[in-house]
């Protein structure tokens, strides 16, 4: 089958099917095999893999990974386009193509079928609105993941990779922090996409941490800590927490809890590191007990 990552290639797919792009479930194809190339090399794809592909499209990336790992397995929504992947895959016998909404697809048994629960690989480029739950979802519900390489909104990969300080720092930085080390492997533009996006992308690849980069008393507790800090972003921490519904200290709970820690009684939720958000988390809970 010839290299979909050639914009000729897609294009004689699309007409052979009549494959009308649904607005609905994200369709924006890769067409340029530089790109196709640089996210195979990211994701360190190797003979021995598993590699679990979200949304493979037409099976453009998806060829790409046969070729490099041990096995793929390619969970797609869109039932129209199961008969095209059928055919744009026929020469790969290391592949596996569900028909489902990855949101209710059990990874975790995936893994365990798949790959002898060893930590697998995820590549996805996916539609922008359903990254975040999904990327969450695999960390919070505790896949054994080694990396996860995906295709992003570029403001998205920023905000993934901020540190303190930065204005795109905030409770996703964190959120993914706290799980994997980001890294933003490459920014690309909307002409390597048919149809073209409205918005810039970028290629992240996200390491799992092999140890908890953090460990609070109570992870939860940390997280609502960590969303109301950054809900009133204009707002010094002590008046963050103190407004929020979520958290139950009081004020004057907050400041001491800031000055156990050595922080500035006026520090504001964007100055602080992971490690301190852990630590705050941890004197506020003893605290509120
Ligand atoms: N990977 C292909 C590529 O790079 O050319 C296609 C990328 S396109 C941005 C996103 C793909 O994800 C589409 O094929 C779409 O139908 C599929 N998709 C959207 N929502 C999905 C979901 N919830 N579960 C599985 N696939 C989904």
């Amino acid at each position: 089958m010839a290299d979909l990552g050639k914009p000729q290639n897609t294009i004689a797919v699309l007409q052979k099917y009549n494959f009308n792009f649904q607005k609905k479930f994200g369709q924006n194809f890769l067409i340029d095999p530089r790109v196709l190339e640089k996210i195979i090399s990211a994701a360190e794809i190797a003979r021995e893999d598993f590699v679990l592909e979200i949304g493979p499209g037409i099976g453009t990336m998806t060829q790409y990974l046969c070729e490099n790992a041990r096995e793929v397995t390619a969970v797609e929504i869109d039932r129209n386009l199961i008969p095209i992947l059928e055919d744009t895959l026929q020469d790969y016998e290391n592949v596996e193509v569900i028909n489902e909404d990855i949101l209710k697809v059990d990874i975790n048994r995936l893994a365990q079928e798949k790959n002898n629960e060893n930590p697998i690989k995820v590549v996805a480029n996916l539609p922008y609105y359903i990254t975040t739950p999904i990327i969450m979802g695999l960390f919070e519900s505790h896949v054994p993941i080694d990396s996860i390489t995906i295709m992003v909104q570029k403001e998205v990969a920023a905000r993934m990779q901020a540190g303190p300080g930065s204005k795109d720092y905030g409770a996703l930085s964190l959120a993914v922090q706290y799980y994997a080390r980001p890294e933003i492997i490459a920014n690309v533009p909307p002409n390597c996409f048919m149809p073209r996006p409205k918005v810039g992308s970028a290629v992240i690849r996200l390491v799992r941490h092999g140890h908890a980069a953090v460990q609070p008393a109570d992870e939860r507790q940390m997280f609502r800590i960590i969303r109301a800090s950054f809900n009133q972003r204009r707002k010094t921490l002590v008046n963050g927490l103190k407004n929020s519904p979520e958290i139950s200290a009081s004020k004057e709970q907050i400041a001491g809890a800031l000055e156990e820690l050595g922080l500035n009684p006026d520090v504001r939720g964007e100055a602080l590191t992971l490690e301190q958000f852990a630590k705050l988390s941890d004197v506020l809970g003893t605290q509120q007990s």
